[in-house]
């Protein structure tokens, strides 16, 4: 299956050849096609990473330490909103009124050497912590995409990586320290204040701010990835046995290309892959694939075949923390919605053969994942295990047309949206698909009862 040794420059090109690449329809100026600086309290405006969010916040704060936070929060004049790294592509952090970031409240509070448990600053940033844990013997269970987020937002959102047996974020969460909007400090785990614990495990920064996260780890260990293109119906012809032998599945796969991108990651014990000393200029190389694309109708397909006819299996090994995140160079805006594992592939095939008989164009491939069920109130993998689909549009094409497409097959098959990604739900359609909605609205209110916490977008998802 494994058919040279681990080739890194053609990896990173299709890699972000499908983040980026998929920029058929798109008109890229130069210079647009790299990851765009991330905004900081300070800067005039606020926008999240694709750009497809922005507000001008009065005022945009960040606190030295938790007591300056407390007193920011008691004397901020009207609503606020707190924001991690600004990754989620739904509007959760966008206000005009007071925004928090919590850059200054990072780093490692606590650590149990027995239980392996950690008390984190809700600021921390993903792709600062792994060395630190290593340090310390402990490791995140699993791991998304990217690591750049911080604590706060990947719990805030039940943000997640692929396995079956792995939870997100937020089902690592053992106890929470939360700032409520009026400034009270509430300690809650599944013994003390339990509702509370219950409600912030995926809060949505809804209840308050969360100053720590004590999550569960577990020990530090090394990951083998192993990456390859296989035709899409073999792949989903052995789906189960694939989920089942590997600790992390995932697959993506094309509207007009056969093949699909597998890949799968292990434990071991083997040595680490060397870094390469050369990689090839991956953004130039696809701005240019992209202005192809744009520039000539009809080579969405042809483009998408070539990035998969040029690709190269992969085999790597490292660090857990090292080997989780990838490359993603170029923006798009995404939908995800989590469905009941068993209808996982069914829907996907759905979402396929409706894109193909459209107008609609994307070379962004769909993303097929695995999260194991867990017990938070708001988590969209509450109580089922799931299979996750995103779907993505380059940030300069309207997803409009794809989203909307596609979003009502996701309705379909029972998913849930994936509350830091784009979708149309209200709080009337929500409701119905969390049992514990009801509870968590409880806490909202008793921590909340002003709304100081909500934006727009909020009172949409939460207020029925
Ligand atoms: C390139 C890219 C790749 C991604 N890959 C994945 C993936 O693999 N898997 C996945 O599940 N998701 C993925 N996402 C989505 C992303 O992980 C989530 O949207 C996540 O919430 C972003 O974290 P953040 O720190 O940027 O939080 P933000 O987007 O800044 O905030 C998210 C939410 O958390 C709240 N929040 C933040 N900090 C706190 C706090 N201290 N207390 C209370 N609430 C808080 C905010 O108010 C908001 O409601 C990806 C996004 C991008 C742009």
């Amino acid at each position: 299956m494994f058919e040279s040794a681990p080739d890194h420059r053609r990896r990173r090109l299709l890699k972000a050849g499908l983040a980026a690449g998929a920029a058929a329809s798109l008109p890229l100026l130069p210079g647009c096609g790299g990851t765009p600086a991330e905004p900081k309290p300070g800067d005039a405006a606020w926008h999240n990473w694709s750009g497809g969010q922005k507000s001008n916040p009065k005022a945009w704060l960040n606190p030295r330490d938790e007591s300056e936070l407390i007193a920011q929060m008691r004397a901020a004049p009207a609503s606020m909103r707190v924001t991690g790294a600004s990754h989620s592509f739904s509007a959760l952090c966008k206000t005009d009124d007071t925004l928090f970031s919590l850059d200054q409240l990072s780093g490692v509070v606590s650590h149990d050497p027995v239980t392996l448990q950690a008390t984190l600053w809700a600021g921390t940033r993903l792709r600062d912590i792994g060395e630190p844990l290593w340090q310390l013997g402990q490791a995140f269970s699993n791991q998304g995409d990217v690591n750049p987020q911080s604590i706060g937002g990947a719990c805030g959102t039940s943000t997640h990586g692929t396995g079956a047996t792995l939870g997100s974020f937020s089902s690592m969460v053992r106890g929470v320290r939360l700032v409520t909007a009026e400034g009270e400090v509430i300690e809650a785990n599944a013994e003390k204040d339990a509702d509370v614990f219950h409600a912030a495990t995926t809060s949505l920064g809804a209840l308050g701010i969360v100053t720590q996260f004590t999550l569960q780890n577990r020990a530090a260990y090394k990951l083998q990835e192993h990456e390859w293109m296989e035709n899409l119906d073999s792949v989903l012809g052995k789906l189960d046995a694939s989920v089942r032998d590997n600790r992390h599945f995932e697959f993506w796969c094309f509207f007009e290309a056969k093949g699909a991108i597998v890949k799968t990651l292990n434990e071991t014990d083997a040595a680490d892959t060397p870094v390469p000393s050369f990689e090839l200029p991956v953004d130039h190389i696809l701005d240019l694939t992209s202005k192809i694309a744009d520039s000539i109708p009809g080579m969405d397909g042809p483009m998408q075949r070539f990035l998969t006819a040029m690709y190269s299996p992969v085999q790597r090994v490292g660090r857990a923390y090292a080997i989780f995140p990838s490359p993603r160079n170029s923006r798009f805006n995404e939908m995800e919605y989590e469905l009941p594992a068993e209808k996982g592939a069914e829907c996907l095939k759905e979402i396929l053969e409706t894109v193909r008989k459209s107008d609609v164009r994307t070379l962004f491939p769909l993303e097929y994942r695995y999260v194991a069920a867990d017990d938070c109130w708001l988590s969209p993998m509450q109580g089922r295990a799931t299979a996750a689909i995103s779907v993505h549009q380059h940030h300069s094409v309207d997803y409009r047309p794809l989203f909307d497409l596609v979003e009502p097959i996701f309705w379909k098959y029972g998913g849930r949206p994936h509350w830091g990604k784009l979708h149309t739900l209200d709080a009337r359609r929500l409701a119905p698909l969390y049992p514990h909605w009801d509870d968590y609205q409880k806490v909202r209110a008793r921590l909340d009862p002003k709304g100081r916490m909500l934006n727009e977008h909020l009172k949409k998802v939460l207020m029925t």
